[in-house]
């Protein structure tokens, strides 16, 4: 029987039928749960630097606003489907209740390959997906933020055109701005920090001394080049680093087993993440193919690319001496996967509690917009471990007092919050 192709709301549609049926939850908080409230399709017309015209399909999907204002990054992709922002929508609402903040999940995408796009076309592309959402959006509905192949410059452009729309200045209405102008320090580095936080937990649950690790990362963007950086700062061995090459079309794993340097790779790495094959070489990295990260002799890895990259295809070629995965990535794991690795006992730790550092720090810069008054860097990353700490606890002991597995405790804690939300404003 032909293999049914990957999609990533049927598999987040399933992580939630399993815990529901766990939790015993009311059919109506299912059927309200298991499904976006509201999406938003629509065409966004650029003209392009050659004087043609070219339409890309953008979408914003709110899943849930229950416990507050929807929130959720853009991410523009050649592959995005309408489906992989309803499942990165609904881990939204599942994320920034596991780390309780007044939140819920959104998320939106264009379908584009920022690669052959100049800064005047991504511009463009930026305002017109505001203008088709200006209404929908904003700090009391629904507040973006960047994701794979979006960054700060791409926030500003849609800031701007947002309050060009509605005549005053709304610096909560997106996060992930640049810093001076409304973002807050330590958003770049929040999300591989957090993972990092969580990692350092789980490891001292596991009685590891993490300056003894060796790990193995998968992408080489903006989540795993912080994460990879605090990591070594913890004393951890990289041993290698997986991405993706454009000019290549294909993906490569770079590995040095006596241990790499984040600082020195990111000097040889582009704005999407792509590590110069040459340059690595002349620095002494092997080049081997891109999936030889998994099956690395290594404590700890760290899928941090994008979903369905452990899946049962691969997931019988991890080793036996990973201890600990820490999903950098939305939804990295299928749930095929998912089971062999429960079922080996190695210690998860589920994205949409792992890598909730961007959005709990992005919360922290709405805080601060509110506020209009702004927190050094110490501060916000004081605060961000506090809360990806308290968070990890919470679900560790839930996992330990229920003997369940770490992402089916998260995915309790998370539900639950929601589901009380919506059962106490009265929706069911
Ligand atoms: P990014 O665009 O900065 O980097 C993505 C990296 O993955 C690049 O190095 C790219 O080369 C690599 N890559 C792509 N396909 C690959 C493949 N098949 N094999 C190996 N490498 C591959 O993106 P990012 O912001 O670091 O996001 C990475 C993941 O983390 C995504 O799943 C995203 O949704 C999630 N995430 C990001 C944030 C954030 O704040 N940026 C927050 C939470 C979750």
């Amino acid at each position: 029987m032909e293999k049914k192709p990957f999609n990533a709301f049927e598999m987040a549609q399933q992580q939630f039928d399993g815990v529901a049926e766990k939790l015993g939850l009311d059919p109506a908080v299912r059927d309200l749960l298991r499904n976006p409230l509201r999406e938003y399709h629509f065409l966004i017309p650029i003209r392009m630097d050659d004087g043609g015209y070219k339409v890309f399909p953008g979408y914003r999907v709110q899943h849930n606003d229950a416990r507050g204002p929807c929130k959720g990054g853009i991410r523009f992709h050649p592959h995005e489907t309408v489906d992989t922002v309803r499942a990165l929508a609904m881990w939204m609402t599942w994320k920034t209740a596991v780390v309780d903040i007044p939140l819920g999940g959104g998320k939106g995408g264009v379908i584009c390959d920022p690669h052959n796009l100049s800064d005047r076309e991504q511009e463009a592309l930026c305002r017109g997906w505001v203008r088709q959402v200006a209404k929908n959006v904003g700090h009391e509905q629904d507040v973006p933020a960047p994701d794979v192949m979006t960054h700060g410059q791409h926030m500003l452009w849609m800031l701007d055109e947002f309050e060009k729309i509605h005549g005053a200045k709304y610096p909560g209405f997106i996060t992930g701005k640049p810093v001076g102008m409304g973002g807050s320090l330590g958003r770049t580095e929040a999300t591989g920090y957090g993972v990092m936080f969580t990692v350092r937990e789980a490891m001292k649950e596991l009685g590891l001394d993490i300056s003894k690790t060796l790990a193995a990362f998968q992408g080489f963007g903006n989540v795993s080049q912080y994460a990879a950086r605090l990591y070594r700062q913890f004393g951890g061995t990289i041993i290698c680093v997986s991405c993706w090459d454009q000019a290549e079309k294909t993906t490569f794993t770079f590995r040095r087993t006596k241990g790499i340097d984040p600082d020195e790779l990111i000097g040889i790495t582009n704005k999407f993440g792509t590590i110069d094959k040459a340059k690595a070489k002349a620095l002494g990295y092997e080049s081997l193919p891109g999936d030889a990260w998994i099956e690395q002799e290594a404590d700890l890895l760290v899928p941090a690319a994008l979903e369905n990259q452990i899946s049962g295809a691969n997931v019988g070629k991890i080793s036996k001496r990973v201890k600990v995965i820490a999903e950098g990535a939305n939804g990295p794991t299928t749930p095929e996967a998912d089971k062999v690795i429960a079922d080996r006992g190695i210690f998860m730790i589920p994205d949409f509690l792992c890598n909730a550092g961007g959005v709990t720090c992005s919360y922290f810069e709405q805080v601060q917009n509110n506020m209009n008054y702004y927190w050094g860097l110490e501060e916000v990353l004081s605060r961000l471990d506090e809360k990806m700490t308290s968070a990890f606890k919470a679900v560790s002991d839930l996992a330990r007092k229920k003997n369940a597995y770490m992402r089916e405790a998260a995915y309790m804690i998370a539900i639950s919050r929601v589901a009380e939300a919506v059962h106490r404003r009265g929706w069911v």
